[in-house]
């Protein structure tokens, strides 16, 4: 929903995450105990109480799906939360959305928008993750 970061400003947020991902991992094999600051854990709770409570419920409204879909129905199957139904060869959306924006950044075509704000807007993937790793064994 904003535009992407450069490409070296994503590389540099990448090697970030692995480094603070080494620490992380480190921590928990020595099992010490780090409480995160309490001011920011505090709004972020409240942040995402409200965004639990009021807005994901919402979010199945906003999706859709424009006429380049080619009905490959890779939406359906990236979707962790098993939210989208392909009917009549287009994908549907339910109640369940975690956001995740997975189904939007891996259609093929670009077809998926979420309200006004992604149109026009770059796709992301993870490098390193492909679309077999995201997909549901179900
Ligand atoms: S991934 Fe895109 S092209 Fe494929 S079914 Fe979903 S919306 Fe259509
Ligand atoms: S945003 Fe994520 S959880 Fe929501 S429908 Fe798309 S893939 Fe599923």
């Amino acid at each position: 929903m904003s535009a992407l970061p450069s490409v070296e400003k994503r590389q540099e947020r990448l090697k970030k995450a692995d480094l603070k991902l080494q620490q992380v991992i480190s921590s928990i094999a020595r099992r010490e105990e780090k409480a995160e600051k309490e001011y920011f854990s505090f709004f972020c709770r409240k942040i995402n109480m409200f965004w639990r409570g009021s807005l994901l419920a919402k979010s199945s409204g906003k999706f859709s799906c424009s006429s380049s879909c080619n009905s490959c129905g890779l939406c359906q199957k990236v979707c962790p939360a098993n939210n989208i139904r392909m009917m009549e060869g287009k994908p549907e959306w339910g109640p369940n959305c975690q956001e995740c924006l997975a189904c939007l950044h891996h259609c093929p075509v670009n077809s998926i928008e979420f309200g006004s704000r992604t149109v026009g807007r770059e796709r992301y993937r993870h490098p390193r993750i492909t679309v077999q790793e995201l997909l549901r064994q179900d």
